[in-house]
């Protein structure tokens, strides 16, 4: 795990007008609006520098699955101008990079005690202000608190039994060491095969003696086709971006847009589609239709068509059929995008167990053991996802109007209007957070929406002379039961994915992401109407 020894400093006392909570790049964004508004603010980030997930994420093999020439700030032309990306998927060493330059541009850093948790937030109802503090000792009042903790910043390490009494190092995909690991001549276990394994293990693979992957469920992964980014690339993206700003200004789609009435394509062009979208690489292949996500005859074409694809990568036919997912629809779980993901199961050095059927029943001082065997191993990686959505925001203890805390409001599952703003905490304001479209999208273009959003309410707030706003629980309720109407018109729910909470021991299975369309022009509408559904005071 990574090394967080703290460097010395005493603990702060003093008001603020903002704080922002969070060094990712929603947490950048929403410190650069703020202060380009005139605030004076208090930035708090639990590692040593910013990046967020890019930041925490360096296993071997990461990478963002948007293309990197859209996993952009859109804000400033100039920052576009400035910054060009080497390959079609970004690798996570050059992303943290661009964080840093993002950070360093306008002068980010100096507005953020790293290595600093928010522990606590109280909402003072006497003086309309937030009582943040830390583990460090700090107690900052603000008026305005921005919580960009992340939707993917919590690691889920799975309890398995006699962890701690492993010989070798076990590592978390999301808490990955700063150092360099070197797996050379190391026999490696890996657990969990989402987007973080089914990237890293191809890595691992190259370096290690041998990879054993252990497996409870197959996933879908399309490839990405990643390649270096060339001049006539830029050029392309360059023509296209005026009209790509327009879609997104005008409010970009939904994921599923139009999806109960479109019309069933005919066989032989949903594969034909499917084919063209394989062959370009990246995830468009579960966009292909607008109702792939919501049809259960048009998803079982895409899934299968990804399995043929897989059985004829995979040489031995065992192997691919265990690598072939069965039992959710296509998408229902995320996505992953991969390089020679599949073919990894060709190498001589990587075995695949299956642990769905001999389930893992503990980790010994020289492996790992399940209901049938024993693997000898000398290092373990975790890819084992995280507390996705809420785990971030439930880590701190919340507290509202007359006591409320946000894990009692939040005990049935997570209820905000917007996604934005929680009924009962006044002035608190969330970054992609549960029931906006979030983890669904583009995140920097969904971080910069609610940034933008967020920067302006506060603006109006302020122009106006006011100081407290707030949702109303019957606007809350109403856009929580439009979200889940939304997503039950879906496939969604039919999964047992993070995005419903399944992988988290007694979590609420609700599914938290808004997958209408719309969304943008909802969030312009409410703050056009005054802010329709807030009370404002
Ligand atoms: P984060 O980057 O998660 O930053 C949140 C920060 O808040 C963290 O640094 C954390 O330490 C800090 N924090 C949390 N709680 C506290 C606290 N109490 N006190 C102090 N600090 C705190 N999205 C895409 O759109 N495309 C991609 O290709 C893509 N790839 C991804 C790859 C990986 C491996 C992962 C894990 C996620 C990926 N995502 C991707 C989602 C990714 O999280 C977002 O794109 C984006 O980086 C989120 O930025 P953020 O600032 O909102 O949150
Ligand atoms: P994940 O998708 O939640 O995958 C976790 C894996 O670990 C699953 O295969 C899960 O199996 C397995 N697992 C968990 N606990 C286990 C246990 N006790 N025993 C055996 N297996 C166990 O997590 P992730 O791969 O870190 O990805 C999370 C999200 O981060 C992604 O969906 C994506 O949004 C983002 N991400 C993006 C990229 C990218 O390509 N840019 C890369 C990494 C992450 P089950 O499925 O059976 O639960």
């Amino acid at each position: 795990m990574a090394d967080q020894s703290k460097t010395a400093r005493a603990p702060m006392v003093k008001t603020v007008d903002a704080v922002v909570v969070g060094g990712g790049f929603g947490g950048m964004y929403q410190l650069h609006r703020l202060r380009e508004l005139g605030l004076s603010l208090q930035g708090f980030e639990a590692g040593d520098d910013v990046g967020g997930t890019w930041y925490w994420n360096r296993y071997p093999g990461a990478r963002c699955d948007v293309p990197s020439l859209f996993y952009s700030f859109t804000f400033s032309e100039a920052l576009t101008r400035e910054w060009r990306w080497s390959e079609k998927y970004a690798a996570q060493p050059e992303i943290l990079r661009y964080a840093g330059h993002i950070a360093d541009r306008y002068g980010l850093r100096d507005l953020i005690a790293f290595q600093t948790r928010v522990t606590k937030a109280v909402f003072d109802e006497g003086s309309n202000q937030w009582l943040i503090e830390t583990d460090r000792g700090d107690q900052v009042r603000a008026r305005w608190c921005v919580m960009a903790t992340g939707c993917l910043s919590v690691p889920q390490e799975p309890q398995i039994t006699g962890a701690e009494s492993f010989k070798g190092p076990i590592y978390h995909t999301g808490r990955w060491p700063h150092e360099p690991v070197d797996f050379t001549g190391q026999r490696v276990g890996v657990i969990g095969t989402g987007s973080s394994g089914i990237q890293s293990i191809p890595e691992i693979a190259k370096q290690a003696m041998h990879v054993t992957v252990f497996q409870r469920t197959a996933n879908y992964s399309l490839p990405a086709n990643n390649g270096p980014l060339t001049d006539a690339d830029y050029e392309k993206h360059q023509q296209g971006y005026a009209e790509y700003l327009e879609l997104l200004k005008a409010g970009a789609p939904g994921v599923i847009g139009g999806a109960e009435t479109a019309p069933i394509p005919p066989l032989e062009k949903q594969r034909h589609v499917y084919q063209k979208h394989w062959d370009a690489g990246g995830t468009t292949l579960i966009l292909a239709f607008p109702n792939v996500l919501t049809s259960q005859e048009v998803n079982d074409v895409a899934s299968d068509f990804v399995r043929e694809k897989i059985k004829a990568k995979v040489k031995d036919p065992a192997v691919a059929e265990k690598l072939s997912p069965r039992g959710h629809p296509i998408g229902t779980k995320r996505i992953c995008v991969d390089l020679e993901y599949f073919e990894t199961f060709n190498r001589a050095n990587v075995s695949l167990v299956d642990v769905r059927a001999a389930p893992i029943q503990a980790i010994t001082p020289t492996g790992l053991r399940t209901t049938e065997a024993d693997y000898e191993l000398d290092a373990i990686v975790l890819a084992t996802g995280f507390d996705a959505m809420t785990g971030a925001l439930l880590a701190m203890d919340i507290t509202g109007v007359g006591g409320a805390r946000l894990d009692q409001a939040w005990a049935g599952g997570p209820a905000a209007y917007l996604g934005l703003t929680v009924a009962g905490f006044p002035n608190l304001f969330m970054v992609t957070g549960p029931g906006s479209p979030s983890v669904l999208s583009n995140m920097l273009v969904a971080i910069e929406q609610h940034v933008d959003w967020i920067s302006d309410a506060i603006a109006h707030m302020r122009a106006k002379g006011l100081n407290r706003i707030e949702a109303q629980p019957d606007a809350q309720a109403a856009w929580v039961a439009h979200v889940k109407a939304t997503a039950d018109s879906s496939l969604f729910p039919k999964a047992n994915s993070w995005y419903m909470g399944a992988n988290i021991p007694g979590k609420p299975r609700v599914f938290p992401i808004y997958i209408g369309d719309g969304y943008r022009r909802k969030c312009e509408d409410v703050a056009a109407k005054g802010y329709e559904g807030f009370t404002v005071g």
